[in-house]
């Protein structure tokens, strides 16, 4: 009976590792683009602890049943499990590297070490038959340990005390429940290895890893739905989520959050050139230098193709174009796979209560197409932020626009009116619909208002300024068709940026300076 408990100790972790294994989907034992390095780590450790099982299981079989075979099978048996027994401990580092770095890269530096340790622990088990280091076999067909062994057991130990200082370094870096979850493997190998050393017959070590295996594939099965399996960074999905609560904190407590798009330069020309596999090199080496430059507290994710976002709370604009100039400086002077050199635009925007989420990734993205335009590798800031301040929930007028005509600062504050209420609902038909009409209505008067003040006082700048009323009217009628066919990209960024930024509160403060200094010309002069 008790030899039957012993054997069925076994068999259910054994079934419980199938289990898991399918739950997660097809077994994957090479990193391929469909499959996260984690799920292969996995794949790997279930193999193993399958293996030393089914060995554990062989073994007891053959301590009750001596005669069932020979010697020879047996010393077999033995040389295939301490060949193995590394093996657990060996994965659990990579399973524990890739959970704390993210990166495949950390994983292939592990592997130097581990793959000469392994080895060597294969070689001191095969020799074991002759050298009686590890064990001996009996006459009787029975197994005796000999000194070789503790010391065997003791390096073991050793390695799953590395993993422990290994997790714990990162501590301050995680949360408290993932790291106690990686904690689980090497406290079963310690507490019931040790366990199993004292009480000489019981096997516990392989039957408890299960529990390990079981947190291993719900954690897998978690992140799964949040990472990118290519750069080991966050998915859209997640980054989108995450998107919606710094937002909410932002609007609750007023502190400032940052995105920035960043986006490879030409990096079709990569893909042409190097190949497809050689891109995804470029792509997952950019996310390890993303992971080392962004502060924890930030959340970098790959939004797309070969563009990446970074969210950055409590940090303003300018903060995060900074974050954005030394990412773009490590960028340029990072050697990547096959000696290739790349360079990334930058796009910078700061969350702004008036206006939206899309509007706001709009703005960044704005930014962005900016740097591509201006000649690529430099970081480009949302202009926005300048008129706009972070928490305001309507524009402000100032004292410095007045010109000191009635019917001028009458419109100007009527624009100013206008953009405040189209930000508030940036992405409503019906708002825009009605800033289209307003818009329609008070453009050309206001611009002929100014241009008769212009040429009554015979303003310098009165030709430029001319030109630019012009440019803003054309402007205004593709904006206002593009409306009309139900599309609105560019008409808050001609509200905005053109009109007012650009405008309003720079080239038309100009020439309120210069009103300012005249004498006044009768208000009779505006009238039609
Ligand atoms: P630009 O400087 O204007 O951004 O030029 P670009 O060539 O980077 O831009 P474009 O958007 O024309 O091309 C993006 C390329 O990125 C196209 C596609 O081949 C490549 N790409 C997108 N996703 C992946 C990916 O997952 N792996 C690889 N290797 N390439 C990708
Ligand atoms: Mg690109
Ligand atoms: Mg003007």
């Amino acid at each position: 009976m008790l030899h039957l408990n012993c054997i069925s100790i076994n068999i259910l972790p054994a079934i419980l590792i199938i289990i898991t294994q399918t739950y997660l989907g097809r077994p994957s034992f090479r990193f391929r683009p469909t499959t996260t390095p984690d799920m292969v780590i996995f794949c790997y450790m279930g193999l193993s602890l399958f293996l030393l099982l089914l060995l554990e299981t062989i073994r007891k079989l053959i301590t009750f049943w001596p005669e069932s075979v020979n010697r020879s099978v047996h010393t077999f048996i033995y040389v295939l499990y301490f060949s193995l027994l590394y093996a657990p401990s060996s994965i659990y580092l990579l399973y524990a590297s890739y959970h704390l770095n993210g990166s495949i890269h950390r994983i292939k530096s592990i592997l130097k070490f581990l793959i000469p340790v392994n080895i060597a622990i294969l070689l001191v088990s095969a020799s074991a038959p002759w050298t009686g280091f590890l064990y001996r076999i009996d006459e009787r067909n029975t197994y005796i340990r000999s000194t070789g062994f503790f010391i065997f057991i003791t390096l073991l130990f050793l390695l799953t005390l590395i993993g422990i200082l290994f997790v714990m370094s990162g501590k301050k870096r995680h949360h408290i429940k993932m790291i106690r979850t990686l904690l689980v493997f090497p406290a079963i190998i310690i507490l019931a290895g040790g366990t199993q050393i004292l009480i000489y017959g019981i096997s516990i070590v392989w039957p408890f890893s299960i529990m390990f295996v079981v947190i291993a594939a719900m954690n897998i099965q978690k992140n799964q739905k949040h990472i990118d399996h290519l750069t080991g960074l966050y998915n859209r999905r997640s980054f989108d989520y995450s998107l919606s609560v710094e937002i909410e904190r932002s609007r609750r407590y007023a502190s400032p959050l940052s995105l920035i798009l960043l986006d490879i330069d030409h990096f079709k020309a990569i893909n042409d050139e190097y190949g497809h596999s050689v891109g995804d090199q470029i792509l997952s080496q950019i996310a390890g230098i993303l992971t080392m430059v962004v502060r924890s507290t930030d959340f970098a994710a790959r939004w797309g193709g070969e563009e990446f976002a970074i969210l950055m709370p409590e940090s303003v604009q300018e903060e995060a174009a900074a974050v954005a100039e030394t990412l773009r400086a490590r960028i340029e002077n990072y050697t990547f796979v096959n000696d290739i050199r790349v360079t990334m635009s930058f796009g910078v925007a700061q969350w702004l209560k008036l206006g939206s989420k899309s509007l706001w990734f709009r703005r960044t993205d704005r930014a962005l197409y900016r740097a591509k335009r201006f000649g690529r590798n430099r970081v480009e800031q949302c202009l926005w932020i300048s008129a706009i301040s972070a928490n305001d929930t309507h524009l402000h007028w100032k004292k410095e626009y007045e010109t000191g005509y009635k019917e001028v600062d009458k419109e100007h504050r009527r624009l100013i009116a206008i953009a405040s209420r189209i930000l508030r609902r940036p992405d409503s038909p019906n708002k825009l619909n009605q800033s289209k009409l307003d818009l329609k209505e008070i453009l050309q008067t206001h611009f002929t208002h100014e241009e008769k003040l212009m040429r009554h006082y015979d303003y310098p700048q009165r030709t430029q300024h001319m030109k630019v009323h012009q440019q803003l009217l054309e402007q205004s009628l593709e904006a206002f068709s593009e409306i009309e066919r139900g599309f609105y990209e560019n008409f808050h960024f001609f509200l905005i940026e053109d009109l007012l930024i650009r405008h309003l509160f720079d080239l038309d403060r100009h020439l309120a300076e210069f009103l300012k200094r005249q004498t006044p010309a009768p208000d009779s002069l505006l009238q039609p």
